[in-house]
């Protein structure tokens, strides 16, 4: 080892060591999906699914790469957006939005992936008239159709579309998923080719703005990008285990 190596390994935390080393696996992860899919890299952008982890990990991550951080909870958010403020940090929402956290989401975030529901955009709406500002949105889609989880079931989609296509303050950029979790990766496959096949169906209508498929995460995400994800949201496999 040479003498520059051994200062700046020094000068290195643990933390930032092991953030780096797993950025490291994440990256040539996506690089081989990517080539698999026979795609660009520059197609795939890495979310760092960053609830529960600290302020200090989101900071060393950042500074390593990655522009992009979603979050699940508006006050958790809140917090770790004031403290980040400084840092050009493209912030998602992907957690479920009460309407009750409307205002102070459309503040905080620059894109909100969870949009499922009418009352929701009514909400989203009024809120955003209000302050005369737009907002960037992805239609989250329940593609399992599970009780405990958010998004939009198919045969309630149409509906969805008509709403948000005559709002003029919700720029719809595309669609999001958290499909049924299986030990087995490879069953999740047929979610993501799903949802593929909506994003498809769904692009002439929302023209231009409509680019992202959001889907894949630690357990999943080499799959969702052979099957055309945009974004993939990575939280434990980046960051380690939440606290
Ligand atoms: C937590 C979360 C992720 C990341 O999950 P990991 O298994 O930690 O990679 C992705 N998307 C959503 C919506 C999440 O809530």
């Amino acid at each position: 080892m040479g003498e520059s190596s051994t200062a700046e390994s020094r000068s290195m935390s643990d933390l930032e060591r092991e953030l780096r080393n797993n950025l490291e696996i994440v990256f040539e992860k996506v690089e081989k999906a990517c080539e698999r899919a026979g795609r660009k890299r520059e197609e795939v952008k890495v979310l760092g699914a960053s609830k529960g982890q600290s302020v200090e990990k989101i900071q060393i991550v950042h500074k390593l790469g990655i522009k992009l951080f979603g979050e699940n909870y508006v006050q958790e958010a809140e917090r770790k957006i004031a403290l980040l403020k400084e840092l050009p940090i493209e912030w998602h929402f992907i957690g479920r939005l009460q309407t009750n956290k409307v205002k102070k989401a459309i503040k905080l975030f620059h894109v909100i992936e969870s949009v499922d529901r009418i009352e929701l955009i009514d909400e989203l709406e009024k809120r955003l008239l209000r302050q005369g500002i737009g907002q960037k949105v992805l239609i989250e889609v329940n593609i399992g159709r599970e009780l405990s989880k958010g998004g939009v079931r198919e045969e309630e989609l149409e509906k969805l579309v008509e709403r948000l296509s005559r709002s003029s303050s919700l720029e719809v950029c595309g669609l999001m998923c958290l499909p049924p979790w299986s030990e087995d990766p490879q069953k999740t496959r047929p979610y993501f080719q799903r949802m593929r096949k909506l994003f498809e169906y769904l692009k002439p209508i929302f023209g231009q703005s409509f680019t992202e498929l959001s889907m894949g995460t630690s357990h999943d995400f080499e799959i969702a990008i052979e099957e055309g994800a945009t974004i993939v949201r990575i939280g434990t496999l980046l960051f380690g285990s939440r606290t």
